[in-house]
């Protein structure tokens, strides 16, 4: 049976848990084989990395903080060293420090750019130099970039503002080397991050027409699309994914 992605090689980003371990499940599913990173320790990593074992699939878990460029430097060459190339770069590492602006500190502000917007700069940067017949690049945004949805999410909403932004600027820069590059976007979705049955998740389940939060197997999907033949003519879009939140 050939599937979309057979014989390609994927990097997924912070793929432990979440919105990340489903994309890396699905690009799996769909043939590819995969790197996954994780920041902290590897339990979850290796459970990702086992699940898509067990179905047949390629995968490995590597240890790299978003935050930190030479661990996502290596990251990349790492993939490229276990799999013989790269062809899809999924930037999906993000966090959410958030708190009132006047308890916010540099710290918080600057541990956001570096793991939400330098880190993308960073593995696209070493990325390309393995693209050379070209590629996919895959930014997980948020609809926050373009709607503040509830209070103390000022830097996380900048920060996703930006890969928006870069994922504009990558489109227009990578198109004639044959790399697309699109910035999904999703909505509310039940992981760690933002538990369905978290603090403020009735007032986000409220903007949502579905009247539910996502799946993370609801982002993998459309995040597979982008990364297939299919999707061949689709750069520098954003894809909103969030049950009609924004609509
Ligand atoms: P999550 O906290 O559940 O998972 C985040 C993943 O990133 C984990 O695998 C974690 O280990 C990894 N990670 C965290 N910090 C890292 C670091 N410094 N270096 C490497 N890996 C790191 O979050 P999630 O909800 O799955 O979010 C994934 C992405 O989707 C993020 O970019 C987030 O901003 C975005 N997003 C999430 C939602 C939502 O409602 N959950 C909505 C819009 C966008």
């Amino acid at each position: 049976m050939t599937r979309p992605l057979d014989n390609k090689v994927a990097l997924v980003t912070g793929a432990s848990r979440g919105i990340g371990a489903a994309i890396a499940k699905k690009l799996a599913e769909d043939g590819a084989s995969v790197a996954i990173t994780y920041s902290a320790s590897p339990g979850k990593a290796d459970d990702v990395v086992a699940a898509i074992k067990a179905t047949g699939g390629k995968a490995i878990a590597i240890k790299a903080d978003a935050g930190d460029e030479a661990a996502v430097r290596k990251a990349v060459n790492d993939t490229v060293a276990a799999f013989g190339g790269l062809d899809i770069l999924v930037n999906n590492a993000g966090i959410a420090i958030n708190a009132d602006i006047a308890a916010y500190t540099t710290d918080d502000f600057d541990r956001m750019v570096n793991v939400n917007i330098k880190s993308i700069f960073v593995a696209v940067n070493e990325a390309v130099k393995h693209m050379k017949s070209g590629g996919r690049v895959i930014n997980i945004g948020s609809v926050m970039s373009e709607t503040s949805i509830f209070p103390t999410a000022s830097i996380y909403t900048m920060t996703k503002a930006a890969v928006a932004g870069l994922t504009r600027g990558l489109a227009r820069d990578l198109g004639a080397r044959g790399i697309t590059v699109n910035n999904v976007q999703p909505g509310p979705v039940d992981t760690d991050m933002n538990p369905s049955d978290g603090p403020s998740s009735d007032m986000q389940r409220g903007t949502i027409p579905l009247g539910r939060f996502g799946e993370g197997a609801e982002i993998g999907a459309v995040v597979s699309f982008l990364a297939s033949p299919a999707a061949s003519f689709v750069n520098g879009a954003q894809i909103r994914v969030d049950g009609g939140a924004t609509a």
